[in-house]
């Protein structure tokens, strides 16, 4: 199974996708956990990363495109995987598209969270303070200010893969608002309607 997770910064994605892992033993491609391990490790992505993703804005297509297509080729992916936060733009989709028929794979459902935007904010500063909480050291771009500009760049460069992905009859809407379990439980009944196995 592959398949992409698309919505706003905050809208659960994250959470979901490791439910999937755990019930389909596919992988997890976060991007934006690849490059803050990048930045943790201080490699040359990450020393190039680290400002840009402190303000909330897009590392460069031709980066994540890279780190993207080096990590699908890796053994554990071979019986699929999970895109989430990526892509974010129609070149990076692009860029995919190619990957994937390079290998004569396909892409199997992009689900795209919808989330009442108000609340995003409220929720990834909680997000940084529960990790405090927990003794934890919080994402630098978890702040009301990065995620306002996270937002914006959500809906400016990202917003327009879902025409992109409809046009393709991938796109699949799922309603992000309420508790996991119930979202939960929803993603299961499209993919389970969507997905042979
Ligand atoms: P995320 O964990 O998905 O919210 O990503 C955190 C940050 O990492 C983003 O705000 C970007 O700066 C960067 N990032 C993650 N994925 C991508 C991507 N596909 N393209 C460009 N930048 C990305």
């Amino acid at each position: 199974m592959r398949l992409i997770l698309l919505g706003p910064p905050g809208a659960g994605k994250g959470t979901q996708a490791q439910r999937l892992v755990a019930k389909h033993g596919i992988v997890q491609l976060s991007t934006g956990d690849m490059l803050r391990a990048a930045v943790k490790a201080e490699t040359q992505t990450g020393l190039e990363a680290k400002e840009v993703m402190d303000r909330g804005d897009l590392v460069p297509d031709a980066t994540v495109v890279k780190i993207v297509a080096d990590r699908i080729d890796e053994p554990d992916c071979a019986n699929g995987f999970i895109l989430d936060g990526f892509p974010r733009t129609t070149a990076q989709a692009d860029a995919l598209g190619q990957m994937l028929s390079d290998k004569h794979l396909a892409l199997d459902a992009v689900l795209q969270f919808t989330v009442d935007e108000t609340v995003l904010v409220k929720r990834v500063v909680n997000r940084a303070r529960e990790t405090v909480a927990a003794g934890g050291t919080p994402r630098a771009d978890d702040t009301a200010e990065a995620m306002t500009k996270r937002l914006q760049v959500y809906r400016d460069q990202t917003e327009p893969l879902i025409a992109y992905y409809a046009d393709k009859s991938l796109l699949r809407v799922i309603d992000g608002m309420g508790p996991i379990d119930v979202v939960a439980e929803k993603i299961d009944e499209i993919l389970g309607a969507t997905v042979a196995a």
